[in-house]
């Protein structure tokens, strides 16, 4: 049977329930209490202070289905079938409670008998040395150890910096010969699209103090994670992410408005696609209450914002075309995420506001950018300066990374450092001007992460105004 995403999500977080896990809500996108991270990325990210003992959990079994973003795979989005840099990730944890056995059983009784998937196709993989793991997939689930793989550090190896810490088995399913690389010794593990990874089950059992010295904690922990997507694409056997029944009706709109066909042209697609995703996220991102700035979270959102205006360029779209896109992620998503619905005015708002701001200067921003291009030629280097890297950005609202998706198309590098230094001398000026002024008194610090180049005014909801140079 081919279930929908907003039925996947539901069959997930009611099976967890059944195992005795408490359902929480999605945690907003924006960390709360947490440094040293922009951006949620993971389910278990909000769920850190349970893990290291800080907070005491409201259950020692919990179950959510948790919006994620990832920037760092925005170069995959588009290309691969599996990344987006928005996407849903169901989860289920133990504080100290069940450990290995039961992850391992009640990921396979999930995928294999509520979800219904050809166990033959399914692959798991385990940590080296991790034999506990294999004897469980092995001796209790029955899967031939040949069809078990044991891979490094590097995969199957949790763990960020100091603190809990531990090895993991990925679920990985085979998506047939059509999606694999042809490469020989493309197998589980391989990069391509044929075994795509679905699922990850972290034990956190170690404790690294920080110099790569190990040791077992008292409460073991679970963390598991499943792309929510990832499933809709096995379950409802379709080519990617943007295949799946709410997404594909998002691909379709954007086709519509673009007036292209899809699968007609693999260029056209890959904006289509890139459109398709940077709109869920920044839908999303904005009804968490982030708005695009020049710093932090703010920024990501306007880079996002931005490569979508241009890429709808790029397929011809003319005006703006965000917010009707943004009503159509709400209308999927609004199911699993009511507030959607609440917020969807505003989301429009600022949505429609930060495209015309990109769209008045993209086109003088795009001539300016080929006449030092140009320049370039001539003085047969390869490399733009920071300088003028930094003039794009600040004058013309050019995103770094836009310019340098622009230059690499034709063969040219950006100087990076010199744009961060150019960055740099102009941050310390404004910030000097702002403590003159004593800008914005004493709650300077609720603005850190806005830069003073982009005079946001809020006025409630009701009331947007965004007074921007770029
Ligand atoms: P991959 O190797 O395919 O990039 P990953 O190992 O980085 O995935 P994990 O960090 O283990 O992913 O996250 C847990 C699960 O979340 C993955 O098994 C996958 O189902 C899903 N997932 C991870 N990244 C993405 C993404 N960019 N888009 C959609 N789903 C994702
Ligand atoms: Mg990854
Ligand atoms: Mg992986
Ligand atoms: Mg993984």
């Amino acid at each position: 049977k081919k279930y929908g995403v907003n039925e996947l999500r539901k069959m997930f977080l009611d099976f967890m329930e059944s195992k005795g896990h408490l359902v929480m809500k999605s945690f907003s996108l924006v960390p709360q209490g947490d440094k040293s991270l922009l951006l949620i990325n993971a389910g278990m990210a909000p769920l850190k202070p349970y893990f290291t003992g800080a907070e005491k959990p409201p259950r020692t079994r919990v179950t959510t289905c948790q919006k994620c973003i990832r920037t760092g795979d925005i170069e995959n989005v588009g290309k691969t079938a599996r990344h987006g840099t928005f996407f849903e990730m169901l989860g289920n944890f133990s504080f100290g409670d069940y450990f290995k056995k039961e992850a391992i059983h009640w990921s396979w009784e999930f995928l294999t008998e509520v979800v219904g998937l050809d166990a033959d196709r399914l692959y798991p993989s385990i940590y080296l040395d991790d034999d506990e793991a294999f004897d469980i997939w092995n001796k209790e689930v029955g899967i031939p150890s040949e069809r078990i793989f044991r891979f490094g550090k590097e995969d199957n190896f949790w763990e960020h910096g100091a603190g809990p810490c531990g090895p993991c088995s990925e679920i990985y399913y085979d998506r047939g010969e059509k999606y694999g690389c042809g490469k020989p010794g493309c197998t589980v593990g391989c990069d391509c699209d044929r075994y795509m990874e679905v699922w990850n089950n972290v034990f956190t059992q170690f404790e690294n103090d920080g110099n790569g010295n190990y040791t077992t904690l008292k409460q073991k922990n679970i963390d598991t994670g499943m792309g929510l997507e990832r499933l809709a694409v096995i379950v409802q056997d379709v080519d990617s992410i943007f295949d799946v029944d709410t997404i594909c009706a998002l691909r379709n709109l954007v086709c519509e408005i673009a007036h292209k066909e899809y699968e007609k042209n693999y260029a056209d697609d890959v904006s289509i696609r890139l459109i398709t995703d940077h709109i869920r996220s920044a839908t999303f991102m904005i009804s968490d209450g982030i708005m695009p700035t020049n710093e932090g979270r703010g920024y990501v959102l306007r880079r996002l914002i931005r490569r979508a205006a241009r890429h709808g360029r790029l397929l011809g779209i003319e005006g703006t075309f965000l917010a009707k896109l943004s009503a159509q992620v709400i209308e999927s998503s609004k199911a699993g995420y009511p507030e959607l619905e609440e917020k969807k005015e505003f989301i429009f708002r600022v949505l429609t506001n930060e495209e015309k701001q990109f769209n008045k200067t993209i086109d003088q921003g795009l001539r300016i950018l080929s006449d030092m291009e140009e320049d370039m030629k001539k003085a047969g280097e390869k490399t733009l300066s920071g300088d003028n890297a930094f003039k794009l950005y600040d004058t013309y609202g050019f995103p770094l990374d836009l310019t340098k998706e622009i230059l690499e198309e034709k063969g040219y590098g950006i100087d990076e450092e010199g744009f961060q230094k150019a960055m740099e001398e102009q941050r310390v000026k404004a910030r000097t001007a702002r403590e003159v002024t004593n800008y914005m008194g004493a709650d300077a610090t609720v603005y850190d992460d806005i830069d003073v180049n982009v005079t946001t005014e809020f006025v409630g909801y009701d009331h947007l105004t965004f007074d921007s140079k770029v």
